[in-house]
């Protein structure tokens, strides 16, 4: 399984978390039902967006990448998605995408243009389109021919470049490869590290639906070009993100990240919940009432979850089958945390049984239920450092007025088994 990880120029948006997610659960769904997951993502860490930002920042590309990298990496941790097998950086895999070049070049699908760059020719490849519906007889009147960058349209169906001949705004980002002296285009990164780690036949590719043209046809167009093989047996692509019924973006200031969910107390977890709460096929409407509505529920689920008890019984198995049957209908998680509910409020079933069957469906969904356990079965009355920090950011918020906001971190800390009072000396916490 290869999913199209982060380009590691800024820090990625909330709907490219969805995408994450979404492969998180595929793949933790895999391997409830007991298959083994190779997962390889991928780090874009050079192509037309690294190169330009780190130039206007002023550092080279390794620094200004690996700061986004070690950015998206704590990310992922906060949301709870199992991390790859590996993560495999574009500029430790230049070797091999001059391999699949060359052989490109060989078997007559590639050529070379004036400027020494090295271009897909898309009409000696018959399967072009075959993805996303393209068809080349569409292409633009008065377009070139081809196209250098990495990002264009649909509309703009062209020659695409596999080797950037070096540029002057490429500064002294290049490698001296038998291609010449330039660099790869972003789309033949991703053919080449998939193969590199996964062979030539793929079973599962993943990304979001953005990336279906022109990247994942491009991939299609590479590799199988190279290799007259399958590339990938099932592609996974997941809906949009909207704000407000728009599309995010920084010039309508309705771009969120992940540290913008964090920055205002709320649980990143509920995040992960609410992208749960909608087939990864459908477009979903982000605004922050549904998040914290979310985040209400996320405490409610916590909260009942605790008040089972310490022991851990036998996994009700009529409910796991039911489980396995609704994330088997194309990852139906709507319904699948729907019979969560229904578990948890399900009187016919022991506490102790509830809690493993609870703690089982966590496997999939990720909620992050054990390490809570974890965290409030520490008897070593020292406070949790999570706790600490919640309290002070709602002694922030209180000094800030924002009284909505400080009565839900106080809830959240509630939910978490503590209480806050205020004191003439400050905030005191305790156990509740
Ligand atoms: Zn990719």
């Amino acid at each position: 399984m290869y999913t199209c990880g982060p380009t590691v120029y800024n820090y990625p948006h909330i709907g490219n978390y969805r995408a994450y997610i979404s492969a998180d659960i595929i793949k933790r769904v895999l391997m409830y039902e007991d298959f083994k997951v190779r997962h390889i993502m991928n780090l874009t860490d050079v192509d037309d967006k690294t190169i330009r930002d780190s130039h206007k920042e002023g550092k080279t590309l390794g620094d200004f990448t690996e700061f986004y990298t070690k950015e998206f990496l704590k990310d992922i941790k906060f949301l709870n998605i199992i991390p790859p097998l590996r993560f495999t950086k574009a500029t430790d895999n230049i070797t091999e995408m001059v391999k699949l070049i060359t052989e490109l070049l060989a078997r007559g699908l590639a050529y070379k243009s004036e400027d020494g760059s090295t271009y897909f020719n898309i009409r000696k490849f018959k399967n072009y389109g075959k993805l996303s519906g393209v068809a080349i007889e569409n292409q633009k009147e008065n377009a070139s021919g081809r196209i250098k960058k990495d990002e264009y349209e649909k509309d703009n169906i062209q020659d695409f470049a596999l080797w950037k001949a070096w540029d002057p705004e490429d500064g002294n980002v290049f490698w001296e490869t038998s291609l010449g002296k330039g660099r790869p285009g972003w789309h033949i990164e991703c053919s080449a590290m998939s193969m590199a780690h996964l062979g030539a036949e793929l079973d599962i590719h993943t990304g979001g639906v953005d990336l279906i043209f022109p990247h994942h046809e491009n991939e299609i167009a590479q590799s199988e070009g190279a290799t007259g093989k399958q590339f990938v047996k099932y592609w996974l692509h997941n809906e949009w993100v909207l704000v407000d019924n728009k599309k995010m973006s920084k010039s309508l200031k309705n771009f969120y990240t992940l540290r913008d969910i964090i920055d205002k107390g709320i649980n990143p977890l509920a995040f992960r919940f609410w992208v749960l709460m909608a087939s990864y096929r459908t477009k979903v409407n982000f605004n922050w009432d549904a998040l914290l509505g979310t985040e209400t529920a996320l405490k409610r689920l916590q909260g009942l979850y605790l008040a089972l008890g310490p022991e851990l019984g036998e996994i009700s198995e009529r409910y796991r089958s039911k489980f396995k049957k609704r994330l088997g209908d194309d990852l139906d998680t709507p319904r699948a945390l729907s019979l969560l509910w229904d578990l948890a409020k399900d009187e016919k079933i022991s506490n102790s049984d509830k809690k493993a069957t609870i703690l089982d469906f966590d496997k999939v969904l990720g909620l992050g239920l054990e390490n809570l356990k974890e965290d409030l079965s520490a008897q070593t009355g020292e406070t949790p450092e999570e706790i600490t920090r919640l309290a002070e950011k709602r002694e922030e918020a209180r000094r800030n007025k924002d009284f909505r906001l400080s009565d839900e971190l106080r809830d959240k800390i509630n939910s978490l088994g503590y209480e806050v009072k205020d004191t003439p000396k400050g905030q005191k916490i305790d156990k509740i």
